[in-house]
């Protein structure tokens, strides 16, 4: 089966473009198809490596080290398509290739245009992600229609409908029905967006109006009547109080997927989405609160953390509890004793309005990050947990983290860092490895994508796991430094993990304490809701299991 759903936006932007073609996926799968998720982004960027959280939000990394937009983490979140290189598309990437093409005069002197160049690669490239088991690709175009910078992204769709035709490739566009005054809700945004498609030369075969709440049959009828999409195809994606894992079922109910697949011509089969019930069945069950104290660098900005919050959230699924994140910027726990009083809850958290209150926090957090800026703060949010037997967990900058507080704090060496932070350090128990030293373009430099790390048994990592090899993914350029391994286990502290060469170090714990664990790795890029990533579940019961006891 070689068949192909195009998802585009109209009116505005963020109305859950890539939850709601990922929920699609998810709907897909259940009835058994294998799905390849596919994220075309308009900008110029080669990829999302180099650009800034606060304007991009996380980097999202795959097995094979691309370092992608976080549409890729829904993906990873709601399917279980393959997620690589070849799932993430730029119009930077696009035009490279062609450039270089044309430079190796490949396109044998002739004039080398938007159409049928560009639009070739983009073709070229979304067929590059229909691998020999995959039934489906979806592909998500970023940005609105009508923009500028997304024209060449569906004209190369509409292309492809064209010659794969309407039964082997699907037009599904997502739209706002605004509210306006009191409850009135609007359908002209909607006929617009679609008019704007149709311009384009593609006429959708589905719509999902993002909506206050569900449409009733009266609106969908008039919305069908405007946009020659059929009725029963008019979906309403409405404004869930739950949480956004509810989508999919919520799709189902509105039989999205039966009405789907009877237009890509595909027999109607068995639909199986017990996992996705068992799922709202432990978040409706979840009882009592959890308070994680995330200390970091870009907290402002919920999606510079996206797969941390959201493998935290998925952990509470597991432990039976609800997550409250107390979002901390780090630089603000600088000065003397502040750590001590916002982690003990005699401050409240000036960050985020939800959080502020008097309250200790179950657990501390210290999440991915480069730049010195809060690295002082970290590192006394961190004595604090390691003092108050408070659970900890450190990912990648949180491990390093966790070795330059035990350097500074159990070792004495005062002025011990990252050699990130501080080239004059005397003591650089974080270091670039010996060979990284001359590097100086920051564009692909990193330890980047999966790989391995033993452990052994007995250690919280093991726990976790139940493997002795452990795969996870990496971004980073610093590394535990190994000149530092005979005094930091003289000293007590646990290093737990390890590249199979015993080359590095990928894991430290803390010794007498509930549950102090940093790795160097990126668990949370692989959690789903369905299936927590297995460090975060263990971090977040132990949280609860201290709050219990304390109380
Ligand atoms: N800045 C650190 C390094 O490059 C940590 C990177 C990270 O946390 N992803 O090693």
């Amino acid at each position: 089966m070689n068949k192909f759903i195009f998802v585009s936006g109209g009116v505005c932007s963020s109305l859950g473009k890539g939850v709601a073609a990922s929920a699609l996926g998810a709907l897909l799968e259940g009835r058994g198809l294998n799905v390849r998720m596919v994220k075309c982004d308009p900008y110029i960027n080669i990829d999302a490596g180099t650009m800034n959280p606060y304007q991009h939000g996380e980097v999202y990394v795959t097995d094979d080290g691309a370092e992608t937009d976080l549409d890729l983490g829904n993906y990873a979140r709601f399917t279980n398509s393959p997620l690589s290189a070849a799932n993430s598309i730029t119009t930077g990437q696009i035009y490279h290739s062609v450039l270089e093409k044309e430079r190796q005069g490949r396109y044998l002197g002739r004039c080398v245009q938007v159409i049928p160049h560009i639009t070739d690669e983009i073709k070229r490239r979304i067929l590059a992600a229909l691998d020999a088991d995959a039934d489906v690709v979806i592909v998500e175009i970023g940005g609105t229609v009508g923009d500028i910078e997304s024209i060449p992204f569906l004209e190369a769709a509409r292309q492809f409908i064209h010659e794969y035709g309407k039964e082997n490739a699907l037009s599904v566009h997502l739209t706002l029905i605004p509210e306006v005054g009191e409850g009135e809700l609007k359908t002209k945004p909607t006929q617009h967006s679609v008019k704007a498609m149709q311009e384009m030369g593609i006429q959708p075969d589905i719509l999902i109006c993002r909506a206050p709440a569900m449409l009733d049959d009266t609106m969908r009828l008039k919305i069908a009547m405007f946009t020659n999409v059929e009725k029963n195809a008019v979906f309403t994606s409405y404004n869930v109080d739950t949480t956004i894992y509810a989508i999919p079922l919520i799709f189902f109910e509105q039989k999205m997927d039966q009405i789907a697949l009877k237009k890509l011509g595909v027999a109607s089969r068995h639909s199986d989405l017990q996992l996705w019930r068992e799922m709202m069945a432990k978040f409706d069950a979840r009882k009592g609160l959890v308070r994680i104290g995330i200390v970091g660098k870009y907290i402002e900005l919920h999606d510079a953390y996206k797969s941390v919050y959201e493998a935290l959230f998925h952990a509470g699924f597991e432990a039976g509890v609800e997550i409250e994140l107390v979002k901390i910027d780090a630089s603000f726990l600088e000065s003397d004793g502040v750590a001590d009083a916002m982690m003990g809850g005699s401050l409240p958290s000036t960050d985020s309005p939800v959080n502020a209150g008097k309250e200790r926090v179950d657990g501390v957090l210290v999440p991915g990050g480069f730049g010195q800026r809060g690295i002082n703060g970290m590192v006394n949010a961190v004595n604090w947990a390691r003092r108050n037997k408070t659970p900890y967990f450190g990912i990648c900058l949180g491990m390093q983290v966790i070795v330059i507080e035990w350097a500074r704090n159990v070792l004495n060496f005062a002025d011990a860092d990252s050699s990130e932070f501080n080239q004059d350090t005397k003591h650089p128990v974080v270091s670039l490895l010996e060979e990284q030293v001359d590097v100086k373009n920051y564009g692909g430099t990193m330890r980047l994508g999966a790989s391995e790390t033993v452990t052994q048994e007995g250690t919280n990592l093991f726990k976790a796991y139940q493997k002795i090899h452990i795969w996870e993914r990496h971004r980073h350029r610093y590394e535990f430094s190994n000149k530092y391994r005979e005094a930091m286990l003289g000293s007590g502290l646990l290093l737990t993990g390890f590249t199979p060469d015993n080359g590095l170090v990928e894991c430290v714990e803390w010794p007498d304490h509930p549950w102090g664990v940093g790795v160097q790795f990126h668990p949370e890029f692989k959690s789903k809701p369905t299936a927590a990533a297995p460090l975060f579940r263990d971090f977040v019961m132990a949280a609860r299991d201290c709050k219990k006891d304390r109380e």
